[in-house]
């Protein structure tokens, strides 16, 4: 099928059909060509409604997942942002058209570098990726906007939430190894507000304030 063609079915069926409404995010699931993040083999596969295999016992979450958490993550023109969890590099795509500048963490270098890849031949230029343990940050760049964390953490890390500006939103799931609960944390002046956004299944946050590896 015509990978265009593809999108708008993925954004009328998966997104919009479950309550995805922010304009600007379905143009961003329109855009980016999600069959680029995926391996050869699995290209064809690359629209459908699953998650998917990256390599290294890692997924590319479901379209649904990613725009689930970018809607509740409430990205705008300008502002900052950061991903725990690089990955294929697919929601990093899909925040750099909707904020300013989007950092980005992984764990596993070969997919750091592999994103990094496809984002330059995109010309997505607004995404800088490391290579380290996201579960702790990334004190240099703080405060964010918006901190997104793509991977299953057994609490939220203290240190994501001292990341955010006023106003600045964690979306993180929590909970066990098999199942989490996906959670928004606004930060305020008056301090933390915090809501459950459903249930969800990641693969493990590895680092000091996650599950040991
Ligand atoms: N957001 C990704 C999907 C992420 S899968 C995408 O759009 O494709 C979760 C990723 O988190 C995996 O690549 C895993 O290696 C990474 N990860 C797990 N713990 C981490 C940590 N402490 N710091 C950085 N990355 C981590």
């Amino acid at each position: 099928m015509d990978p265009v063609l593809a999108r708008q079915h993925m954004v009328k069926e998966q997104l919009e059909a479950r309550g995805i409404t922010d304009t600007r995010i379905l143009g961003a699931f329109r855009e980016v060509p999600r069959h680029k993040f995926v391996e050869e083999y699995l290209k064809y596969r690359a629209y459908d409604d699953y998650p998917l295999s990256i390599g290294f016992g890692q997924t590319i979450s479901q379209p649904y997942m990613v725009a689930l958490m970018t809607q509740s993550l409430m990205p705008k023109p300008q502002e900052k942002i950061l991903e725990i969890g690089t990955g294929s590099g697919y929601q990093a795509a899909i925040l750099s058209r909707l904020c300013g500048t989007v950092h980005s963490i992984e764990r596993i270098s070969a997919l750091a570098s592999r994103a990094r890849k496809v984002h330059d031949e995109l010309g997505y230029y607004n995404i800088n990726i490391r290579i380290g343990d996201g579960s702790q940050g990334l004190p240099k760049e703080a405060p964010f906007d918006g901190i997104v964390v793509t991977a299953g953490a057994p609490h939220v890390p203290g240190a994501l939430i001292e990341q955010l500006g006023e106003g600045g939103r964690l979306i993180i799931p929590v909970g066990d190894e098999s199942l989490q609960e996906l959670r928004r944390i606004v930060r305020t002046k008056e301090g933390v507000r915090e809501e459950s956004l459903g249930g969800c299944r990641f693969v493990k946050l590895i680092g000091r304030n996650g599950w040991e590896s």
